[in-house]
């Protein structure tokens, strides 16, 4: 697999949220920028450019090092973006994401659920039962729902991550 942008935009919107593209792209060509540096250039607050910084660095898409500013006497990180660990951060992405839909295809496959018919809530049997199969927000009574267009969907959704994963 090829890493587009398309690819590296994706880590990094999952991993820090819509503004870490602004801070990769800003970053990305430069050797050791300064945090106060990023902040100001990319005009997002300081607190909030650590914040993306380090959920970065959680992902192992970005690293620092630390000294101490000599005039000012506190310490600054100093910033990489490390796009060779986009490939293995994009991989771990579609493994918990494949993760999760494989447990929530088990609940949708093991249980019965229950639907009010003004879509209000929607239950597994054992806590329809608890509200005798009565809406809690309507009071309308609730029905089986039919979930197999769901695990269709489900299982279309793993199999295609599988093949991702597969490829990659
Ligand atoms: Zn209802």
């Amino acid at each position: 697999m090829k890493i587009n942008k398309k690819i590296r935009d994706e880590v990094l919107t999952e991993s820090g949220g819509e503004d870490a593209i602004k801070i990769v792209d800003f970053i990305k060509d430069k050797k050791e920028t300064s945090e106060f540096v990023i902040a100001e250039k990319t005009k997002i607050e300081i607190h909030k450019t650590r914040n993306i910084l380090y959920k970065l660095f959680e992902s192992n898409v970005a690293s620092f090092t630390r000294r101490k500013d000599k005039i000012k006497g506190w310490y600054i990180c100093y910033w990489d973006f490390s796009p060779q660990n986009i490939r293995f951060a994009y991989q771990k992405l579609k493994k918990d994401r494949l993760e999760k839909l494989e447990v929530r295809l088990e609940k949708e496959k093991g249980q019965q659920f229950f639907m009010c018919k003004n879509a209000c809530a929607r239950m597994n049997f054992e806590k329809a039962m608890d509200f005798e199969f009565k809406c809690p927000e309507c009071g309308e009574l609730m029905h089986q729902q039919d979930n197999s267009r769901t695990i269709e969907v489900l299982e279309e959704n793993i199999e295609s991550l599988r093949k991702d994963l597969a490829e990659n």
